[in-house]
């Protein structure tokens, strides 16, 4: 790359760092890589500086795998006639979350497909439950849902949602998110805020089609929405999907993408997603020192976990939850990090 071009970028860094609002194009360049080192570096300050050493392990309970939507991308899809389906019982679900709180998490994400058998009742009946027995942080990631079921789930104690808009394009959401619209999905967000949930979006690197001018968009979208926190993780293939035999998200790029979104949202949540662990367990080191400060275990029972897979996952051997998250903070640990 020639000099001026490195000095547009880095000054463009720069500027990101000191709150500027940049245009698709901008992001662009960024995303084309070839300034990934100074990216990373600054990305890398900018956390250190608003979140210190500190990691968040985070429990994630996947409670119900039946699903009502048609993602390409999803192996969970309703459309996936291989998915042996499961619903966990309210008991379940309570019983597993005060086990995950035992074993030292505080925030828990309770994550399903977009399953309407789990009431705007059933749901607020669980929060209360765990709510009534711990203080652990409710973090629910359910799909879309009614501004008033989302009230009361609100008033029933869950604090967080996670949903991701997935891409930032309106042809291109309608075709992986078969026929739905982002403007529900983003006005679901604008609810959510509205309400008061520290709201989670993201999107996926790599799946199918996607261009990085989405990726740009999709980064200004986070910052316009105003996301406490974001997953961005690489897309993976699964067979049982249209999307079968294709190629993984890049981890490069995604890495890329985290950095800039540490630098456009400074004081975001960040997570290191699964889906990049997945792929290669070396980016997912490298990314803690790229903008994220977030990571996910599962504590789904082991009866179940299997079954959960929206893209082909390695799930390991099984281990019980506190055992899994002492290993957990021991490999923050080895990255210079501290656990929390
Ligand atoms: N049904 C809920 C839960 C989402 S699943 C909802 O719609 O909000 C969690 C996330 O996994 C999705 O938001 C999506 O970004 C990601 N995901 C789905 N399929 C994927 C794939 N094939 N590769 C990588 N990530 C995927």
């Amino acid at each position: 790359m020639d000099r001026n071009a490195t000095k547009e970028k880095s000054y463009l860094i720069d500027s990101l760092s000191q709150g500027y609002l940049p245009e698709p194009e901008e992001l662009i360049t960024l995303l084309e890589g070839g300034i990934d080192e100074y990216l990373f570096q600054k990305a890398n300050e900018m956390t250190l500086e608003r979140k210190g050493k500190k990691v968040d392990i985070r429990a994630i309970l996947e409670f119900s795998n039946y699903c009502r939507c048609r993602c390409t991308y999803c192996g969970l899809s309703a459309e996936n006639p291989n998915v042996n389906r499961y619903r966990l019982s309210e008991e379940d679900i309570v019983k597993t979350t005060l086990e995950a709180a035992q074993a030292g998490y505080r925030t828990i994400v309770l994550q399903s497909g977009e399953d309407l058998f789990y009431t705007e009742e059933k749901i607020c009946k669980i929060v209360r439950k765990i709510k009534a027995q711990s203080d652990i942080s409710i973090t629910l990631s359910i799909g879309e849902r009614p501004y008033q079921e989302l009230s009361a789930m609100r008033k029933a104690g869950a604090d967080r949602f996670l949903l991701k808009h997935e891409t930032s394009d309106e042809d291109f959401y309608k075709e992986i998110h078969k026929g739905d619209l982002l403007k529900d999905r983003v006005d679901t967000q604008k609810n959510l805020k509205s309400l008061g949930y520290e709201t989670g979006g993201g999107f996926m690197i790599g799946i199918p089609g996607q261009t990085l001018q989405m990726i740009a968009g999709d980064l200004l979208l986070i910052r316009e929405i105003g996301c406490e926190m974001a997953g961005i993780g690489p897309f993976i293939s699964h067979e049982d999907t249209p999307l079968r035999g294709q190629k993984s998200g890049d981890p490069l790029l995604t890495r890329r993408t985290v950095a800039i979104a540490r630098l456009l949202l400074p004081d975001a949540n960040l997570p290191a997603t699964t889906s990049l662990g997945v792929i290669d367990s070396s980016q997912l080191d490298l990314i803690f020192k790229n903008g994220a400060n977030v990571i996910m275990r599962k504590v789904t029972p082991w009866s179940e976990r299997t079954k959960y897979e929206i893209y082909p996952t390695n799930f390991g051997e099984e281990k019980d939850i506190k055992t899994a998250r002492t290993e957990l903070e021991k490999y923050i640990e080895s990255l210079d990090r501290i656990p929390v």
